[in-house]
Parts: structure tokens; C-alpha cells; sequence
């Protein structure tokens, strides 16, 4: 039976990563672990959707990004 989390936020916020820009420098892995891991040297695995009470967290990784390839949007806004 599959289950779900209800305690997430019913409106998460939206992150995306530029793959383009991203260098896997890692600061977003340091800054946000439990959100961001980077896989080797290349693949770089996020939380597309984190609840809104990670705000902090996802406004810390984009802020650390060294080539600002991190956007976080909230989506009332
Ligand atoms: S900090 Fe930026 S460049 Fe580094 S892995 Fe994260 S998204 Fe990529």
C-alpha cells in the first residue's frame, strides 16, 4: 500500500538547478544536506519540491551556489 507524508507543506516550494551553470562545486550539499547530495563528480540530486519549512535551508544552498545556478520560488507568490 503506498503510503503518503501528510505532515509536508500542501503547498511546497518550487527549486530547480540550473545543470547548464551547475560546476558540482557541492556548497548547496554542505549548506542543505538533507535536500541536495551530489553523486560522484557530475550528478547533482535535489528536492525539487521541499516543504515551505525548508525555506531557510533552500535560501542557504542558493545563496552559497557559486554560480548562482540554484532558483527557489515560492509558489503563492
Ligand atoms: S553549489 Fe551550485 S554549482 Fe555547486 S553543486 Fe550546488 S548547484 Fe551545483
Amino acid at each position: 500500500m503506498p503510503t503518503t507524508d501528510d505532515s509536508r507543506d500542501p503547498t511546497p516550494l518550487r527549486v530547480s538547478v540550473d545543470l547548464n551553470l551547475c560546476q558540482a562545486y557541492a556548497q548547496c550539499c554542505y549548506a542543505a544536506p538533507r535536500h541536495f547530495r551530489l553523486i560522484g563528480r557530475e550528478a547533482l540530486f535535489y528536492d525539487p519540491a521541499p516543504s515551505a519549512d525548508a525555506r531557510a535551508d533552500m535560501e542557504r544552498a542558493r545563496i552559497s551556489c557559486p554560480v548562482q545556478a540554484i532558483r527557489v520560488e515560492d509558489p503563492d507568490v
